[in-house]
């Protein structure tokens, strides 16, 4: 065996239906001493919900955050029209000035 699976931790969340709380395992809960990076599984069994004192029980398994697909694609709709850049728009405004700055100067070095 060649292949060695990377384990990367991704940690399910769980929602409280009592009171909509989410419970997530990269941050834990203060209010408890939970340290950051405890799963829900290992919370301790007297664990309430912070927010409703709902028991374990009324947890539900929400899945690991960042899983919402397709959002960051969706970030470039709408843009199409306007690709200028905020550099490129200043390089277009200095330019103009630039310009009636020089045609400026010309007709003062006709007369
Ligand atoms: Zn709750």
């Amino acid at each position: 065996m060649s292949e060695q699976a990377v384990e990367t931790p991704v940690l399910d969340r769980y929602e409280c239906r009592a009171c909509g709380y989410v419970y997530e395992p990269e941050k834990g809960d203060n209010s408890h001493d939970i340290t950051p990076g405890t799963p829900f599984a290992e919370l301790p069994l007297n664990w309430r919900c912070p927010v409703c004192t709902a028991k374990k029980a009324a947890f539900t398994n929400i899945g690991p955050a960042g899983t919402a697909s397709g959002f960051q694609e969706n970030l470039g709709y709408g843009l199409g029209v306007n690709k200028l850049t905020p550099a490129q728009k200043n390089l277009l405004i200095f330019g103009a000035l630039a310009l009636a700055f020089l045609f400026f100067i010309s007709l003062y070095g006709l007369q």
